[in-house]
């Protein structure tokens, strides 16, 4: 696991490096806010610890960064100032946890541990693939053959759970409370008319059918290649 620290002061960057390494984790220190931007958005970590107060450019506006340039990490703020304004700033700005100093090592290791186990948990993978179409969960987007395709809210958590599962018979009565988080009596048929139009989008026009009915239960998605 890696982590990268920003922070200026040389005492308790060098104090967290020590204690982050005894602990098992890389540790990479920047002593800037331009070097701690820089090495987060061209380098993997697991997490970052955010200093605030930071020469160049401040926590606030490293963290902007990071998300501007579309990484997830989880971000920890070191924060002297407890006030609730910039616990709201930095919670709006995707930081992930704060910390005030001056804190406890224990608890910040503490805090990372957790912030770690939550985010292999929950982890999802960004992109899911069948065949030529292709899920960007992040983005929100479905490209088939290299063409983008437009979903409502519901086709696209629809078509997400279908391949998700892809290559196994999903019944209707669990699509609808996946999809729909409701249970439809059997004799509806809301989830045929959900799937009718998504297929109009996902597979008209294109020779491979993925989304297949199987009668009498419900619906699977498969790559008929493999
Ligand atoms: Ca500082």
């Amino acid at each position: 696991m890696k982590i990268l620290i920003v922070e200026d002061e040389p005492k308790t960057g060098a104090y967290l490096k020590l204690g982050l390494t005894q602990a098992g984790f890389t540790v990479h220190v920047a002593e800037d806010g331009w070097e701690g931007l820089r090495l987060a958005r061209t380098q993997e970590y697991d997490l970052v610890v955010l200093d605030v107060m930071l020469p160049g450019l401040d926590g606030w506006e490293v963290i902007r960064g990071i998300r501007l340039a579309n990484k997830d990490v989880p971000v920890l703020f070191l924060t002297a100032r407890d006030e609730v304004d910039d616990r709201v700033k930095g919670l709006e700005l995707g930081a992930d946890d704060y910390l005030v100093k001056p804190f406890a090592f224990p608890e910040l290791l503490a805090r990372i541990r957790t912030r770690l186990r939550r985010g292999q948990a929950v982890q999802p993978l960004d992109r899911l693939l069948v065949a030529d179409l292709e899920i960007d969960l992040l983005r929100r987007r479905v490209v088939r053959a290299g063409k983008r395709i437009e979903l409502t809210p519901k086709e696209f958590s629809l078509l997400e759970l279908l391949v998700r599962r892809a290559g196994e018979v999903l019944p209707r009565m669990l699509i609808a409370s996946q999809v729909w988080d409701m249970n439809f009596h059997s004799e509806t048929n809301a989830i045929d008319v959900a799937v009718r139009r998504l297929r109009a989008k996902v597979d008209d026009g294109f020779e491979v059918k993925l989304i297949q009915t199987v009668r009498g239960i419900g619906y699977v998605v498969e790559n008929p290649a493999q």
